[in-house]
C-alpha cells in the first residue's frame, strides 16, 4: 500500500470516528511509518495480529485515538502497563507530544521494539522499560498523572498493577471492551482498597463502515495513597484479586 492510499483509509475512518483533529500529513505520515515497521517487523517476530491496513488503522490507530481525546495537551507524565508491540504508547506519542511516556512490558523483545519504533519515528517522549508492573514499583510510587493499559489483564487484576503508580488526583484508564461494566463490577472493591474512585465508564462505538466495534474506557482517579502492601507478588493478584 503506498502513502496516498493509506491516507485516503485513514481520513475516512478518523472522519466516521469523529477524530478529525488527528487528520494532517505530519500526523498521518507517522503512522504510515509506523505500521510499515509494524508489518516488517511482523515478518521475524509476532508484534500484531492486525495486518490489513484498514484493520491497523481502525483497531489499532483510532482506537488509541480516542484514548488520546481524554488526556490533555499538557506537559503530563504517564505510565503504560504492558505496552506491548506500542499500543498505546506509540500512537499517544505521535499525537501528544508534551506527554512524557514510560512504558512497561515483562517482555523484553517487545520493549526493544518500542524504543527501536520511537527513534524511528523521531518520538522523543517515549522510555520503555523491560519489567513487571508488580515488579518495577520501587522509586515510582504515585508519581504518575496518568497510567494507560489495554489488553493487559481484567480490570480486577489491572488495577493493582496500574494504581499504586498515580499520583493522588491523577488517572487510570483502562481500555477495555464491551464488558467493560461487568470487569468494573468486579474490580470495585479492589479500587478502594487501592485509594482509587471510578468516576465514568465512556462507552464508545468504534466504526468503520457498518462495523461497530464497542469500546469501553474506564476511568479511575487516585483518591488516597495505596497503601505499601500492594502491589503484591503476580501468583496472589491473579489467584485473589482485591
Ligand atoms: N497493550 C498492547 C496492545 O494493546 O496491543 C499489548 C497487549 S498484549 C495482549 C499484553 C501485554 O502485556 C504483553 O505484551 C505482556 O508481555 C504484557 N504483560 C502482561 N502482564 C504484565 C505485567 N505484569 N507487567 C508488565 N507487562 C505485562
Amino acid at each position: 500500500m503506498n502513502y496516498n492510499e493509506f491516507s485516503l483509509l485513514y481520513n475516512d475512518i478518523l472522519t466516521q470516528n469523529k477524530l478529525d483533529k488527528y487528520i494532517n500529513d505530519e500526523i498521518c505520515a507517522k503512522f504510515f511509518e509506523f505500521y510499515n515497521i509494524l508489518i516488517e517487523t511482523n515478518k521475524v517476530m509476532n508484534v500484531t495480529r492486525i495486518l490489513d491496513a484498514r484493520d491497523a488503522i481502525v483497531k489499532h490507530f483510532a482506537d488509541c485515538l480516542l484514548l488520546a481525546e481524554l488526556i490533555p495537551d499538557e506537559e503530563l507524565c504517564l505510565i503504560d502497563v504492558g505496552c506491548g508491540g506500542g499500543f498505546p504508547t506509540i500512537p499517544l506519542a505521535i499525537v501528544k507530544k508534551s506527554l512524557k511516556i514510560t512504558a512497561i512490558d515483562s517482555t523484553t523483545k517487545k520493549v526493544d521494539f518500542v524504543n527501536s519504533t520511537a527513534k524511528a519515528l523521531g518520538l522523543n517522549n517515549v522510555t520503555a522499560v523491560s519489567a513487571r508492573a508488580e515488579e518495577f514499583i520501587d522509586g515510582k510510587r504515585e508519581s504518575f498523572d496518568f497510567a494507560t493499559s489495554r489488553a493487559v489483564a481484567r480490570l480486577n487484576m489491572l488495577v493493582e498493577l496500574t494504581l499504586p503508580y498515580v499520583k493522588i488526583g491523577g488517572k487510570l484508564l483502562a481500555m477495555k471492551g464491551a464488558a467493560v461494566n461487568e470487569e468494573l463490577e468486579e474490580a470495585l472493591e479492589g479500587i478502594k482498597k487501592l485509594g482509587g474512585k471510578h468516576v465514568k465508564t465512556y462507552n464508545i462505538d468504534l466504526l468503520d463502515g457498518d462495523d461497530i466495534n464497542t469500546r469501553g474506557i474506564a476511568l479511575i482517579e487516585k483518591a488516597s495513597k495505596t497503601p505499601t502492601t500492594y502491589p503484591r507478588k503476580f501468583g496472589q493478584i491473579k489467584n485473589k484479586p482485591l
